[in-house]
């Protein structure tokens, strides 16, 4: 079977068949594709972009936007071999158990599966990003080698830690691009042929909605043909897998797996407010891995500022992640309110140092924030996207609690103390930045009232198609999604394994 192959050069009008065909190649199809070599099966992945950016092919992922204002939706991500791998920031952790959880002060929460289902994908995922050994919030590893994390008094927030993606652990710290890192592998990949410029267009479903019969192959030269799967998962991100649902609306005409409406509803992304409050550190130097990624125990790693999951539960608090961004200097007020502070807890406040927080905040469901179709056509004839983004302001008061607390231990512990910067919503809102993490979109429910997949991926109602990605994540936590997402697909890769058997 050639490795490689490219759709402008396959004959108009063909018909090609596999046993499975994966929709995109980005971490999530990549990984699913490796994971399934020496199967005996026909595996086809079809790649809209090739082996580097082109433009014309980025231009297909432009789309509009209303609500709360966000990046432009062919910014944050990209269209060629390896995905958005292509220019991520290779920050990697695992989402907590509570992310799991049915929380009832937070609406439409939870994941039909729970973190100990993942555990043993996870490992493996950690491997495949190329995140060093598994040691996270062991930070004995850490601070064995680099001075203890900042003093906190008991209570409901701790130091947590990040590891980094790195391609083979290179001297800039680059982090793993899946296109360009496993090319080679997939080459040799025996029972796999990659298509590169083949865009899917459609998903054909049988007459009877109840699988999926044929996927429409379009080039951006003008090509068209067929392909005739037994099997087929959708990987193409967390905003183009709902966009190929809508889209493919002749059998089922709400789209693909839309019978609730449900399709493009929920989207989330991490949202980055930053400056969101100064820390001051009364006296001793901050550990140097707050403000940068350092190297010890065979890793990259980096320590945030999260709430434990007691406090979570407690509180009522979402998950957030807190760094220290850079150095600041205090104005009159903050100066006053330091000394206050050192002279009220018996420290000296001398040495102090003041630094700025920014965070990666989780946002609760919120059913209206949503990906629909537009009557705006790409150059292959698909609607476009429009993103309705919201915010709601509990999931901003969220934090401030978040950080409050932090203030209260770190007095406890007359180690230093915390500012709040942004006291209203335009505040926060000026501030705002995002993770370009695209979530929920197709979320993972027991009920097809409930979500777009059931609890092995698969598309409620459908009977031969599957979506992998963080599309399906029904709540999203407060880690970067990826390698909870390639966790999520080698456990597809085993149940897909299951129906060759
Ligand atoms: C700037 C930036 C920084 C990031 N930093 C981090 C980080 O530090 N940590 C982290 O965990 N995550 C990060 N992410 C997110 C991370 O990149 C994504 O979670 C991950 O790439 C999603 O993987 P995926 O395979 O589901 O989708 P994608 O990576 O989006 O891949 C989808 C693939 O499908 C192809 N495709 C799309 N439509 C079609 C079609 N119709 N037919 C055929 N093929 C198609 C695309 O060309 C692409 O190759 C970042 C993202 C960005 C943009």
């Amino acid at each position: 079977m050639p490795a490689f192959t490219d759709a402008r050069q396959v004959p108009k009008a063909s018909v090609l068949e596999a046993d499975l065909a994966i929709i995109g190649g980005g971490p999530a199809g990549i990984s699913l594709a490796m994971a399934l070599a020496g199967l005996p099966i026909r595996i086809l992945l079809l790649e809209s972009g090739g082996m580097e950016f082109e433009a014309p092919t980025q231009a297909l992922y432009e789309g509009s936007q209303s609500g709360v204002p966000y990046l432009a939706l062919d910014g944050s991500r990209l269209r060629y071999l390896g995905g958005a791998t292509n220019h991520w920031g290779g920050w990697t952790r695992p989402l907590d158990p509570s992310d799991f959880e049915q929380r009832d002060w937070v609406a439409h929460s939870g994941w039909p599966i729970t973190r100990k289902d993942l555990d043993p994908y996870l490992r493996r995922a950690q491997k495949l990003i190329e995140a060093g050994p598994w040691i996270f919030d062991n930070k004995r590893a850490w601070t064995r080698a680099m001075g203890a994390p900042l003093a906190l008094g008991d209570g409901g927030v701790y130091t947590s830690f990040f590891q980094f993606s790195q391609w083979k652990g290179n001297a800039q710290h680059l982090p793993t691009h899946f296109g360009e890192r496993y090319a080679d592998d997939l080459k040799k990949q025996a029972n796999l042929e990659v298509m590169l410029h083949a865009n899917v267009t459609r998903l054909g479903l049988a007459r009877d909605a109840a699988s999926l019969d044929v996927l429409d192959v379009a080039t951006l030269s003008g090509n068209h043909f067929k392909v005739k799967p037994r099997y087929t998962v959708v990987a193409t991100g967390g905003m183009e897998t709902p966009r190929l649902l809508l889209a493919s609306n002749d059998v089922m005409t709400a789209g693909v797996g839309n019978q609730n409406d449900l399709v493009g509803r929920y989207f989330a992304d991490h949202a980055i407010p930053r400056d969101c409050a100064t820390l001051v550190v009364f006296e001793g130097a901050l550990a140097p891995y707050y403000v940068a990624a350092r190297d010890a125990a065979g890793a990259h790693f980096r320590a945030t500022f999260s709430p434990t999951e007691a406090f979570k539960a407690e509180h009522q608090v979402l998950g957030s992640l807190s760094t220290v961004e850079y150095p600041v200097k205090l104005d009159a007020l903050g100066l006053a309110a330091v000394s206050a502070m050192a002279k009220a807890t018996n420290m000296d406040s001398a040495d102090m140092k003041a630094f700025s927080l920014g965070t990666g905040l989780e946002l609760s469901p919120d059913p209206d924030r949503r990906l629909t179709l537009t009557q705006e056509r790409d150059a292959l004839g698909m609607p476009r996207l429009n993103l309705h983004m919201t915010i709601a302001d509990s999931d901003f008061t969220s934090y401030r609690e978040t950080m409050r607390e932090l203030g209260r231990q770190l007095i406890l512990a007359k180690s230093g103390m915390i500012r709040l910067n942004h006291r209203s919503r335009a505040d926060w809102l000026a501030a705002m930045d995002w993770a370009n993490h695209h979530m929920g979109t197709a979320r993972m429910h027991e009920d097809p009232k409930q979500g777009v997949v059931d609890t092995d991926s698969r598309v409620h109602g459908i009977g031969n198609l599957y979506v992998a990605g963080s599309s399906v994540f029904p709540t999203y936590g407060s880690s970067n999604p990826t390698l909870n997402l390639v966790a999520m697909t080698l456990r597809l890769a085993d149940h897909v394994k299951g129906l060759f058997a």
